[in-house]
C-alpha cells in the first residue's frame, strides 16, 4: 500500500464519525489539499454543514481551509466576482516563528549549496553562507511559548478592544494557534481599519508625544497613571515595575545610560514613584540627555510588549485558513477548538491526537525524540520501529518515515 493511501484511509475512518461546523458555511470559499500539498484546489463551496461533512467523508482531503471572508457567491472566480460581504479577523501564532532554545535540540538544517549540516534553526549555512533547509520539530517548550502569545493577544482584545464575544481559539493542527474574531463589528471593518488595528497591536508608528510622553520645561512628563488605559497604561505599568524591582541594568540598557546614573536616581525610589503616580512627572537624569533617555527607554518598553503578529496574513481578507476540528494532513493532529477556560491547561501533544494506537511497522529515516499522547518516541536514525498508528502517521506525513511491508 502506498503511504498516501494508508494515511488517507486513516483520515477517512476518522471523518466517518466526526462532525465539522463552520459559521455561515454557505458563504465561505473552501480550499483543499492532498498528500504533500496544502492547497491544491480553491473556490469550492458548500450549501450546508451536511454537504461539507459528506464531502469530508467521501473526498477525504488531507487539508481543508475556509475563507475568513463571507461572499454572495463563494465559488465564483476571479475573487472580485464573489461579492464580498465582510470578513472575520484571524490572528495566527506559530512556534516556527519563535526563537526558543529548544530548537537547538530538535531542529536541524542542511545547506542546499555545500551540503553542510547542523543542529538548530539557522537562516544561513555556517560554512558557506548559502540558504539552508531547516527541518522543524515541536515540543512542549516552543508550543507553550506560542500559547503565551495567544494570552497576550487575548488581553489586548478584552482590554483595549473591549471585545468579549465572538472569539474562538483553535489549535492549528501543527505547531500553533488560530484566534478567530467573528462578530458584526469586526465583519464590517474595511481594509484600512484592519491595518490600523494591526498598527495598534504591533505599536507601529506609536507617537510618544501624542500619547502624553513629552518634555516640558526641562522635565519629562507622562500621563497620570490612574487615568490611563491601553498602551499608556501598559507602558507606565512596566516602567513602575522596573523601578519598584530596582532593575537598574535594564533601565540603563534601554535608556542608553550608565548603571551608576540609574542607581543614583533610584536611591530616592519612593520620591521617584510618588512623582510618577501623583504628578505625572518622570525623573530627570543629569545633563542634556533627558529627552533622549526617556524616548529610548519607553520605545524599548513598547517593543518588548508589542505583539509579534504577521502583518501580511492577518490583514489579508482573501486568505483561507484551516477549518477548526479538521485534520492537519502534515501531522495527523486535529485542529481542535479550545474553550477559552481550557486554554491554560491545554496541551496539544496530548489532546489533539485522535487516531488509534494500533501498531504499525515503519522505517524511519531520521527523527529527534518526540512526544505524543503520553509517550516519548525516538530518537531514530535509519531504523525500523513499531509505533502506534498516530505516531506512525505523524512521521509518515512529515516524510520522515515510510511503511514497511
Ligand atoms: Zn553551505
Ligand atoms: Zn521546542
Amino acid at each position: 500500500m502506498s503511504e498516501e493511501k494508508f494515511l488517507s484511509d486513516v483520515i477517512k475512518d476518522f471523518y466517518a464519525n466526526h462532525q465539522v461546523e463552520v459559521p455561515n458555511v454557505d458563504q465561505r470559499e473552501f480550499g483543499i489539499g492532498f498528500f504533500g500539498k496544502k492547497i491544491a484546489k480553491r473556490h469550492l463551496s458548500f450549501s450546508s454543514q451536511i454537504e461539507l461533512t459528506s464531502f469530508l467523508k467521501n473526498r477525504v482531503p488531507f487539508y481543508i481551509s475556509y475563507s475568513v471572508a463571507c461572499y454572495e457567491k463563494p465559488a465564483s472566480t476571479p475573487m472580485d466576482a464573489k461579492g464580498f460581504l465582510g470578513a472575520d479577523i484571524v490572528y495566527e501564532f506559530d512556534a516556527d516563528d519563535l526563537k526558543t532554545d529548544c530548537k537547538q535540540d530538535h531542529d536541524s538544517w542542511i545547506c542546499t549549496e555545500c551540503g553542510a549540516k547542523g543542529k538548530g534553526s539557522v537562516e544561513k549555512c555556517s560554512k558557506c553562507g548559502s540558504s539552508v533547509q531547516v527541518e522543524q520539530w515541536f515540543c512542549f517548550v516552543c508550543l507553550n511559548e506560542t500559547k503565551k502569545q495567544v494570552f497576550r493577544l487575548l488581553e489586548f482584545i478584552e482590554n483595549d478592544l473591549s471585545l468579549h464575544e465572538g472569539i474562538s481559539i483553535n489549535f492549528s493542527g501543527n505547531a500553533g494557534y488560530h484566534i478567530h474574531l467573528r462578530n458584526d463589528s469586526i465583519k464590517s471593518l474595511n481594509a484600512e481599519a484592519r491595518i490600523e488595528l494591526l498598527d495598534y497591536l504591533t505599536t507601529k508608528d506609536f507617537d510618544l508625544q501624542r500619547h502624553g510622553f513629552v518634555e516640558s520645561n526641562k522635565m519629562f512628563l507622562c500621563p497620570m497613571p490612574n487615568e490611563t488605559h491601553g498602551w499608556n497604561k501598559r507602558l507606565l505599568t512596566s516602567l513602575v515595575d522596573l523601578i519598584e524591582k530596582d532593575n537598574v541594568e535594564k533601565i540603563a540598557a534601554f535608556g542608553g545610560v550608565r548603571n551608576a546614573t540609574v542607581r543614583d536616581l533610584l536611591s530616592n525610589k519612593e520620591l521617584v514613584l510618588k512623582n510618577i503616580k501623583e504628578k505625572g512627572i518622570l525623573f530627570s537624569i543629569p545633563g542634556r540627555k533627558n529627552k533622549q533617555f526617556w524616548e529610548s527607554l519607553l520605545q524599548h518598553l513598547l517593543e518588548e510588549s508589542a505583539l509579534d503578529i504577521d502583518r501580511q496574513t492577518s490583514a489579508d481578507i482573501r486568505k483561507i485558513i484551516r477549518v477548526p476540528e479538521t485534520i492537519h494532513g502534515g501531522s495527523g493532529l486535529l485542529a481542535k477548538n479550545i474553550p477559552l477556560e481550557q486554554l491554560k491547561e491545554f496541551n496539544p501533544l496530548d489532546e489533539t491526537v485522535v487516531f488509534p494506537d494500533t501498531s504499525v511497522k515503519v522505517f524511519i529515516s531520521s527523527s529527534p525524540k518526540f512526544y505524543l499522547k503520553g509517550n516519548w518516541f525516538g530518537p531514530f536514525t535509519q531504523e525500523e520501529a513499531e509505533l502506534p498508528l498516530y505516531a506512525a502517521f505523524y512521521l509518515i506525513a512529515r516524510k520522515s518515515a515510510s511503511l514497511v511491508g
